[in-house]
């Protein structure tokens, strides 16, 4: 990294603004540790950030120990500072917290409360705005906020709070996540462990009930499970109900239980019912390849608490009754993201369709219907509806049947739309012999379709992608220019 580099050293080609005056006396303290160690009460407040951004980076492992513990905000987000996990710059963080709960004689400027590990937080580089002296904007307020606000619940006050992400895959927390939980737990009495997002992906029953005793579970935001069969994830779903504040939940990939009698299965679909019923904030649900979806997706949206924000429902089978009860369900009609990409539509009345896209067109931001086997018809029957959601940022249509006909009025529909960042479409049918891809005409189509957009605005992300060739397993593309599969060209 070039910025921490001395600036004598700095090639001459290089891009970066030369160091400013202050860049270079925190380079210059860094390098004095015993210093800067012994200095670090009496610099200026508004240094700190920088110089612990610089000191992270280093992996001045001294310095971050004692800057943690003299850190004189009541929040250090080092998490957006994390690219990989690093064991040894988490202990030291750790051992800067210590400090403050041993002893006896605390650092007089400290006002630390919350270690923040997760990296959704807001950039590092704002807490400086609130180290300015006099800044009042809105920005530097909200940071003033008390911390128990973001920690509704998490019972008995603790001292400190250290904010994580947690993954358990396969029974295995990373070194980082085993040494932190372990060192929260050999400190009960004054940390709270606050954990936003928890991921279970194929593990034992006892490692997923060993994680949920230890934590807070009504701290969590999002939970994904992945991979479980149901009849061991059945064991969880009563801790589910305890997760108040439970925002997203993902469940990816439950294959069938194929020992058990029909009644066991549908006692444990029907707790999970239940369960998710009970989560007063649940906004976004994501289900990727859940067989027991088909059928009843109405008891899955009708007992909701809130209306959903996000519906992603992917590699899953939609019966005609599903779709039907979608298209009128009350829990989606503030509905931001719908994803049905893999969901076979070929089959469905194309009505449906339409009447769902007009129920959510004010709302709607992203639209994914890629690979849904959709047809003329069913492009036809949402294109009233999609003319009027103006809100959307993104639609990915890609992997569809549509004929050059339809998707030239598909084009004239969204060149109104005027909020529309990433817009992914499919080759018109005119590009394919059989299952051969007609590579000069894909070619030779494309900036006629793209020119639909243009009459209207300029695009900023937009891309036609064919079907994957089967010679070669890619596909052709083109955003500005066309990227062909890679056949030698010989290949019509
Ligand atoms: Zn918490
Ligand atoms: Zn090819």
């Amino acid at each position: 990294d070039q910025r921490h580099t001395c600036p004598i050293q700095t090639p001459l080609y290089s891009n970066q603004a030369p160091p400013t005056l202050m860049q270079l006396a925190r380079q210059r303290l860094l390098r004095e540790e015993n210093l800067i160690i012994s200095t670090l009460e009496e610099l200026p407040m508004g240094l700190l950030p920088a110089m612990f951004e610089e000191a992270f980076t280093d992996r001045r492992i001294n310095i971050l120990r004692a800057m943690v513990s003299a850190w004189p905000f009541p929040c250090l987000p080092a998490g957006t500072l994390i690219k990989d996990p690093h064991l040894e710059i988490l202990k030291a963080l750790l051992a800067g917290l210590d400090v403050l709960i041993t002893e006896k004689a605390h650092p007089r400027r400290s006002k630390l409360r919350v270690l923040d590990l997760t990296n959704v937080h807001q950039d590092f580089w704002s807490i400086r705005a609130e180290t300015q002296e006099g800044d009042r904007s809105p920005q530097a307020k909200r940071q003033k906020q008390p911390v128990e606000e973001i920690c509704p619940n998490s019972g008995v006050k603790k001292r400190f709070k250290v904010v994580t992400d947690l993954e358990l895959i396969k029974a295995r927390f990373n070194k980082c996540e085993t040494y932190l939980l372990q060192w929260a737990q050999q400190r009960k009495g004054s940390i709270h462990l606050c954990c936003r997002k928890l991921k279970i992906w194929d593990s034992p029953v006892f490692a997923a009930l060993q994680i949920f005793k230890n934590i807070d579970l009504d701290c969590i935001l999002e939970l994904q499970l992945s991979q479980w069969s149901l009849e061991f994830m059945a064991q969880l779903f009563p801790y589910l109900e305890q997760m108040r504040n439970l925002h997203t939940l993902v469940l990816e990939g439950i294959p069938k239980p194929f020992r058990f009698a029909a009644s066991a299965e549908q006692g444990w679909i029907s707790m999970l019912l239940s369960q998710i019923s009970k989560l007063p904030c649940l906004q976004n649900l994501y289900v990727y390849n859940i067989y027991f979806l088909t059928g009843c997706l109405e008891e899955w949206l009708r007992c909701l608490k809130t209306p959903l924000k996000t519906l992603s429902i992917t590699d899953c089978r939609l019966s005609q009754s599903d779709l039907d009860y979608l298209s009128q369900c009350l829990n989606i009609r503030e509905l931001r993201h719908l994803n049905l990409s893999g969901v076979v539509l070929s089959d469905s009345c194309p009505k449906l369709l339409g009447l769902l896209l007009a129920r959510i067109s004010s709302t709607l931001q992203t639209l994914e219907l890629e690979e849904c086997e959709m047809r003329d018809s069913h492009f036809i029957a949402i294109l009233p509806a999609l003319s009027h959601c103006f809100q959307l940022t993104k639609v990915n249509f890609y992997h569809n049947n549509i004929s050059l006909l339809v998707l030239k009025n598909l084009l004239r529909h969204t060149a109104k739309l005027t909020k529309l960042a990433q817009e992914l479409y499919p080759a018109p049918l005119e590009c394919y012999e059989e299952l051969r891809i007609l590579r000069n005409k894909f070619k030779l189509l494309c900036p006629e379709l793209l020119d639909i957009l243009r009459a209207k605005r300029q695009p900023k992300k937009v891309s036609f992608s064919t079907r994957t060739c089967l010679d070669c397993f890619h596909s052709c593309f083109f955003d500005l220019e066309a990227r062909l599969c890679l056949c030698p060209f010989q290949h019509i």
